[in-house]
């Protein structure tokens, strides 16, 4: 066995394996199913991905999932489960719930070519460092890149965190787009109240670990700071109750209001009700650069934090970015489709065989928000289209948009709710106070997928009232 290692990203293979691997083309993959039924791949298995996954007759189909991800995330619950409101498990459904009915691969794929009708996809189901497979053989298969033919391909990849390429935001701050980035959250907030209790520190040192910001004044940035202002006052402060009154929770956005897409009296309800409670909001405020432990804002200099929360809007998905195939939005890059969904590609034409939905797409004539409910109409849609398509019955219809109306959580027990955007004021269309969190909880009760989950959940939110949030730290 020869002695000259390379290190690899997944872990330590031999040079002449490393060799080996890079003279190999990517693998082509032939599924063990049945070649008779059509072969219909889902990318992503987010709001959009996993809902076209529980719909797809899949006696139709031979159903295929590529996700990084064994887990759809429900991203609404995210911030609650950031702060301990919640456990992990109430935010995830497991993909494997619907094999071996549908295949999936755990994996990213990097290319889709739609002449040959090709994916060409990278496992992220990667041995961890930690946790070597032993076999270097098996190293090199998990890891190598292959091949997935389609005949009809539903896009659904989403999109990842704007950063602006402000300098170290991707080193420095946490982003909440992911089951895995609230546990991270999770683990710093309680981190840096351990920290800020030893005892060699000065106050200010204290004060600085304690200065909790947020950047982006959308939903997800108001709904952590919110959460983070209730497990403050109402768990911090009975266990660690000196250092309950050092926390500062501040939300910066470049913009001159929060909550951009929300009508403008609840965006002052919110201003006022936010303020009133400590929460400091400094719109028109401008982050220039973030390093380790602190940011630089143009308006006020440097700022030092404890957590740096970053939510500023969406960028297009790699897969999204490289392909050039298709026409793409000019400002959000998003792919565009038509009114069926379908994706049109670079010659103006819509693919008879490709969609895309939820953040990953857009219609140009349809310009709807990035979010879940938009993307679990599309899926909606898509798996009444692809069902009948499977059985050579036209679906004619053109998708369209039925505004539920928008929730956002901003803490001690209030919620704003907002059906108001494209229709007409009518009976309950705008709603503040305990009134919309009533309706933001039953919504997100109702949304939730599973049986577990509508049991878990509501079990979390009583345990938590009657015995305080879960503060332990892995
Ligand atoms: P996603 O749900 O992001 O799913 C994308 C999927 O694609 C993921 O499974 C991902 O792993 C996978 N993927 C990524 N790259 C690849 C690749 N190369 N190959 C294969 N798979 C890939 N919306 C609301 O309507 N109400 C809310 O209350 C709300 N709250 C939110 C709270 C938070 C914290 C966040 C982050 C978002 C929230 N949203 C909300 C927005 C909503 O979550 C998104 O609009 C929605 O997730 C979009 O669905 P999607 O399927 O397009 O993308």
């Amino acid at each position: 066995m020869s002695l000259v290692t390379t290190h690899h990203p997944y872990g330590v293979l031999n040079l002449a394996q490393a060799t080996a691997r890079r003279a190999f083309s990517p693998r082509y993959f032939s599924s063990s199913a049945p070649r008779s039924k059509p072969r219909a791949v889902i990318l992503g298995s987010g709001w959009g991905g996993y809902n076209v996954l529980r719909g797809i007759n899949k006696q139709e189909y031979n159903v295929t999932v590529i996700s990084p991800n064994t887990y759809f995330n429900f991203t609404p619950l995210l911030a609650s489960t950031a702060v301990g409101t919640l456990e992990f498990r109430c935010a995830v459904e497991p993909v494997r719930r619907y094999t071996p009915e549908a295949t999936f691969y755990q994996a990213w794929c990097d290319e889709i070519d739609f002449m040959t009708k090709q994916l060409k996809c990278t496992p992220a189901s990667r041995p961890s460092e930690s946790e070597p497979t032993g076999d270097s053989d098996t190293l090199v298969k998990v890891a190598e890149p292959f091949t997935i033919p389609f005949d009809k391909l539903i896009i659904a990849v989403g999109a990842y965190s704007q950063t602006f390429n402000i300098p170290g935001v991707k080193e420095h701050a946490h982003f909440l787009k992911d089951v895995k980035d609230a546990r991270k959250i999770r683990s710093r907030i309680f981190e840096c109240f351990e920290q800020a209790s030893q005892p060699l520190l000065s106050d200010i040192e204290r004060r600085n670990l304690l200065n909790f910001c947020i950047v982006g004044g959308g939903p997800t940035g108001i709904e952590f700071s919110a959460e983070l202002h209730d497990l403050i006052h109402s768990d911090i402060v009975r266990h660690y109750p000196s250092l309950a009154r050092l926390c500062k929770i501040t939300v910066y956005d470049v913009a001159p209001h929060i909550l951009g897409s929300f009508d403008q009296s609840l965006r002052s309800y919110t201003e006022k009700t936010l303020s009133r409670e400590g929460i400091r909001i400094l719109t028109n405020h401008h982050v220039e650069r973030v390093e380790k432990g602190k940011m630089i804002v143009k308006e006020v200099g440097e700022v030092p934090f404890g957590i740096l929360v970053w939510s500023t809007g969406l960028s297009p998905n790699p897969v999204v970015a490289g392909t050039s195939a298709v026409t793409k939005h000019e400002k959000t890059g998003s792919i565009i489709t038509d009114e069926h969904l379908n994706v049109i590609m670079t010659d103006g034409k819509p693919n008879p065989d490709v969609w895309a939905i939820g953040d990953a797409a857009v219609i140009p004539d349809q310009p709807l928000p990035a979010t879940a409910q938009v993307a679990a109409q599309k899926a909606q849609y898509m798996v009444k289209k692809l069902n009948k398509i499977a059985k050579d019955k036209p679906y004619p219809r053109q998708f369209s948009f039925h505004n539920k109306g928008s929730l956002a959580y901003i803490g001690n027990w209030k919620a704003i709710y907002d059906r108001t955007p494209g229709e007409a004021e009518t009976f309950m269309s705008k709603e503040t106070g305990r009134v919309a969190w009533l309706l933001w909880r039953s919504a997100y009760f109702t949304m939730t997928l599973s049986l577990r989950n509508k049991i878990l959940i509501p079990t979390c939110w009583f345990l938590n009232w009657i015995f305080g949030r879960d503060i332990t730290r892995f």
